[in-house]
């Protein structure tokens, strides 16, 4: 059963000339996403940066207004389309979804203490006081693996893994149910990283939590995912379980992203040469397949036609006119929990 329904997203910023101009061009950094994310589960989203996976996560949040598409969340028996919700019904539901950001250093405000920025969801939504409030931080602290002592210290005192238990204490501490994690552990040393993403999964075990696990690292997604979806130039172009993601890729664009990542399977030799040039401007996509540029199987038709997003299994999606014929090679999934 779906948490999280996305139909037909679109974000667009317009660009002016000057402050108060019209718009003389718009950059599509979303153009026309639909997803759903189970509950309980993580759901992955990768692509290189200027893809529009960043935009998605925000505006799951509400932190940036979609130009259209709905968001429709499905809490107990209510289905709430967050696109409509305004002013205060929008700051009350707020504490059902919360973000983990990317840098841990900048993140946290300096001037606050461990305790009052855990504290801060909280205290702004007026959701908890006095010792209601200092005992769900304190159990939150637990549950983040931090210790109780350092509530009272500033963020420059602990590294980078700790400053990211603060973040993740922060984001859970009013208990929502969806959390979007925006490249959490992109920041972080491989061995921090891991650790992260442990307690990422240790918690949503504990507390049932769903994730949409925002990374550019292919590798870093494996881990923690239970599906992947790919995005490229403001559109999703493959979704599947994490296993078919990296055994037997669909679109030329994973195949691509597989590639930069050889220590997943060394004796495997994809050519990193496979993906060439930068990511197309999205004020002004390339026709047809976007990603024709760039595409190493191109074809007359590519440049012509939009491929559909279309259904080659049951959970298994893309948007390629020729995937059933193009043989692509996969990996092999370096992770126990990428199977599902
Ligand atoms: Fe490549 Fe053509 Fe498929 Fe696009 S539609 S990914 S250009 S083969």
């Amino acid at each position: 059963m779906s948490l999280v329904d996305v139909h037909n997203l679109k974000v667009h910023f317009p660009v002016r000339r000057n402050r108060f101009g019209p718009a003389t061009a718009y950059v599509k950094a979303v153009d026309g996403l639909s997803f759903s994310i189970e509950r309980g589960e993580t759901l992955g989203l990768v692509g290189e940066s200027g893809s529009g996976k960043t935009t998605v996560g925000r505006s799951l949040l509400r932190a940036i207004d979609p130009t259209a598409g709905t968001i429709h969340y499905h809490l107990g028996n209510q289905s709430i389309d967050l696109t409509s919700l305004q002013g205060r019904a929008l700051r009350k539901f707020r504490k059902h979804i919360q973000m983990i950001f990317q840098d841990p250093y900048s993140s946290l405000n300096p001037r606050m203490t461990v305790r009052d920025i855990i504290a801060e969801p909280l205290v702004a939504n007026d959701l908890a006081r006095g010792a209601a409030l200092d005992e769900q931080i304190r159990e939150t602290a637990r549950r983040c693996k931090l210790n109780l002592e350092h509530l009272r210290r500033f963020p420059h005192a602990f590294s980078g893994g700790q400053r990211q238990r603060i973040g993740i204490a922060r984001a859970l501490v009013s208990n929502p149910e969806f959390i979007v994690c925006d490249e959490s552990v992109s920041a972080l040393d491989v061995s921090i990283q891991a650790e992260i993403i442990n307690l990422l999964m240790d918690l949503q075990r504990e507390l049932s939590l769903t994730y949409l696990f925002i990374a550019h690292d292919l590798s870093v997604v494996a881990h923690i995912s239970n599906r992947v979806a790919v995005m490229y130039l403001g559109q999703l172009v493959e979704l599947a379980p994490t296993k078919k993601i990296f055994y037997s890729p669909k679109h030329p664009y994973t195949e691509a992203l597989l590639s930069a990542i050889p220590e997943v399977d060394p004796d495997l030799k994809l050519e990193p040469a496979n993906l060439k040039g930068e990511i197309p401007n999205p004020a002004d996509p390339p026709t047809g397949c976007r990603f024709h540029t760039r595409c190493p199987y191109a074809e007359a038709k590519c440049r012509s036609e939009v491929p559909a997003w279309r259904q080659l299994a049951e959970d298994h999606h893309v948007a390629c006119h020729f995937s059933e014929e193009l043989g692509l090679k996969g990996m092999e999934v370096p992770t126990q929990r990428a199977g599902s």
